[in-house]
């Protein structure tokens, strides 16, 4: 199954964008007001009484996230304020959460430390091994199955609508983290995932500018049979906004359209980074100074086949690869003029990083620790010309 194009780039634009009925601003304004004066005692104007509760900027950007995943979108300040959001709807204390083992760090520690603090309780698998998954569905029971695809940082790719199905055939509910493809790359609600989860920091918002998150759920999904929903209906979508509004999880106006404008180039700058990643890819894969290079869009990385069925329009724009030893990695990360070193993923500025000490530190040592001689790149949109010849000069 591959994702429906037609029309992403101009849903991104139209929808959720109509002008202003008053002014003509063929965008919407932004809302910044904190309260909003009412006609009457209880009477709201236009649906909108307090900025904690609902914003007319907010809003217009989850419809329009909502309409390019297919669900319902509930933005959020953080992924991970969106991930703790979700999994205190679809869990409660004494329930089993199961994700992938290489889920991003800080899903990690959200899970591990804080919601298993709460009597949550949790494990790992392999989400590319099937038969392990299934073992572990069978033996937890889990709520709910986490994964990530293409995950961090060896672009592994995971076959959500299979694991889509094993996880309903055991009582469980699929997230799928789908920060690093964009709903331009890749739609798992339309493969059979109950959830989706985006950093919006990184490609949806694009610029380095804002952090901020998103949950997308399947309109129709409701809480699961024996957890007590807080609303009348146990909508997740609602059950989602009571507890945001509830908690005050919520975005600022301003990166709310930060995030809003970002939708409308994704499409562009996803294709742009996907084709400098697979063009990088290639540089490095026949380079005698690199051992592997991981990315989807190689018809040598493991995961390729599943990509081309799963994902369309290209592979993304992160891709990681190794070198001969640990030094070597460090002196590349520190050597690139064009790319920065730094954290983070999916602007416009390429970055490089070295994942054993920055983005996976926190697993050093441990079973699923990072090879000290990994290098990972998330491509901007530089001229590709450019972006090799830094790497090739830091290469040495
Ligand atoms: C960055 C990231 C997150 C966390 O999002 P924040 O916006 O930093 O809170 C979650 N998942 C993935 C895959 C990420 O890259």
């Amino acid at each position: 199954m591959s994702v429906d194009h037609s029309g992403f780039s101009t849903q991104a634009i139209h929808v959720g964008n109509e002008p202003d009925r008053i002014t003509g601003d063929i965008i919407p304004p932004v809302h910044i007001a904190s309260t909003f004066v009412m006609d009457g005692v209880g009477i709201l104007r236009a649906g909108y009484d307090y900025g904690r509760g609902t914003n007319p900027t907010r809003d217009a950007y989850q419809v329009t996230l909502g309409a390019l995943e297919g669900g319902e979108a509930v933005a959020f300040p953080a992924g991970l304020s969106a991930e703790d959001t979700l999994l205190r709807v679809l869990s409660r204390p004494g329930d089993h959460l199961t994700f992938s083992s290489d889920v991003y760090g800080g899903t990690y520690r959200l899970f591990t430390r804080i919601h298993a603090a709460e009597g949550r309780k949790w494990s790992e698998v392999d989400a590319g091994d099937l038969a392990a998954v299934e073992q572990d569905l069978a033996a937890n029971r889990p709520r709910v199955l986490w994964v990530e695809t293409p995950s961090n940082p060896l672009l592994d790719v995971y076959d959500i609508a299979a694991l889509a199905q094993l996880a309903h055939a055991y009582g469980a509910l699929l997230v799928v983290d789908n920060t690093f493809a964009s709903p331009y790359l890749q739609r798992p609600l339309a493969l059979g995932a109950d959830a989706v989860i985006h950093s919006t920091t990184k490609y949806i918002g694009g610029h380095s500018d804002l952090v901020g998150g998103a949950a997308i759920v399947a309109s129709d999904l409701v809480v699961p049979e024996g957890i007590e929903p807080w609303t009348d209906n146990g909508l997740v979508s609602e059950e989602l906004v009571l507890l945001q509004t509830a908690t005050g999880a919520i975005p600022s106006p301003e990166d709310s359209y930060k995030a809003a404008r970002g939708l409308k180039t994704l499409a562009v700058r996803v294709d742009r980074q996907s084709r400098s990643a697979l063009e990088i890819a290639q540089f490095l894969e026949v380079d005698p100074r690199v051992k592997t290079v991981n990315y989807p869009g190689l018809p040598s990385h493991r995961g390729h086949q599943l990509a081309l069925s799963q994902m369309s329009g290209g592979f993304g724009g992160v891709l990681s690869f190794t070198v001969a030893t640990p030094e070597d990695a460090i002196r590349v990360c520190e050597s690139t003029q064009t790319f920065s070193l730094a954290v983070s993923l999916g602007a416009v500025e390429s970055l490089i990083e070295y994942p054993a000490a920055m983005t996976h530190g926190t697993k050093e040592g441990s079973a699923t620790a990072v090879d000290p001689t990994l290098v990972r790149l998330s491509v901007g949109l530089e001229d590709v010309e450019d972006l090799i010849a830094d790497v090739d000069r830091a290469l040495g």
